[in-house]
């Protein structure tokens, strides 16, 4: 079982590397409904939440990505100065690497949850992980509770904390007009164990991971959401919603079933790293 777990472990560092060339690769911005927008990378998903009084925008990508995300920004004809707050999914280098950027070339107040404070503060990930990646610090000018809103322009972004893939990995769920319809919109956290695909037994740095994994599991299945967006677009299809859309599917991005069906993948899916990983540490 020892070598399976290794081997897991090697194939995911062959695939991350595969990988990290769409992260900071250009991509078009699109709208998703009335007020969001994915202005993120062709590898990562940043999204711009606008309001009448203001902007918001989740992630940042990675450090290189930044300057992306910016041109996507403008492109779609918003101003940097515009955007009041940031925030985060979750401190990995892929999503908040470009963050010390963006709030540099935007002056927004970055708000995150209190668990992942000390990673984004000092650029690593707060965990034994198999991932060892950093990024440029950015300074948490607030945090907010589980269960708390963010409130701008009419907007409500409720936190829910939804910790294992980080220690404060939030998901955000908010409402949204979308041509004349009111969606229920969740920007989950990633939920995968991709950064702690060897670290789930015997974490020093983070005990409680696998039973935050476990709660993070049962609480989404309870969240009803029309649209889900995740900050890799290959977790909900969005590249092939995006192309739906081009070509004229009304309403690509909606799927009520998508979270349920993706908590409970994923929950799968960690149960069975969990036991590789118990069986091959006794
Ligand atoms: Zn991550």
């Amino acid at each position: 079982m020892r070598t399976l777990s290794l081997l897991a472990g090697l194939f995911f560092a062959a695939s991350a590397v595969a990988d990290e060339a769409s992260w900071s690769a250009p991509h078009a911005p699109y709208q998703i409904t009335d007020n969001i927008y994915n202005v993120g990378t062709a590898g990562i998903s940043v999204y711009l939440i606008t309001t009448p009084k203001g902007h918001i925008l989740l992630d940042g990508a990675t450090q290189a990505g930044a300057a992306i995300v910016e041109t996507n920004i403008q492109r779609l004809g918003f101003k940097l100065k515009d955007i009041k707050y940031l925030i985060e999914n979750h401190a990995h280098s892929d999503h908040v690497g470009g963050l010390a950027q963006l709030k540099k070339d935007t002056g927004a107040t970055f708000i995150a949850s209190k668990a992942d404070r000390y990673g984004l503060e000092h650029g690593i990930l707060d965990s034994d992980a198999n991932w060892t990646d950093t990024f440029t610090p950015i300074k948490v000018d607030k945090t907010i509770d589980d269960g708390k809103e963010l409130i701008l322009g009419g907007v409500h972004l409720q936190a829910i904390i939804t910790p294992g893939h980080t220690k404060g990995c939030t998901s955000w769920l908010t409402e949204s007009q979308d041509k004349g319809v009111l969606r229920r919109v969740i920007f989950v956290c990633s939920l995968t164990t991709a950064g702690n695909s060897l670290s789930l037994v015997g974490n020093k740095l983070y005990p409680s991971i696998a039973t935050d994994f476990r709660n993070s599991f049962a609480r989404l299945k309870q969240v009803k959401a029309d649209v889900v967006l995740s900050g890799h677009p290959e977790a909900t299809n969005l590249e092939q919603k995006y192309l739906a859309q081009v070509n004229g599917k009304k309403d690509a991005f909606v799927n009520p079933d998508e979270l349920l069906n993706l908590v409970t993948k994923a929950e799968e899916k960690f149960e069975e790293e969990l036991k590789q990983q118990q069986e091959s540490k006794p």
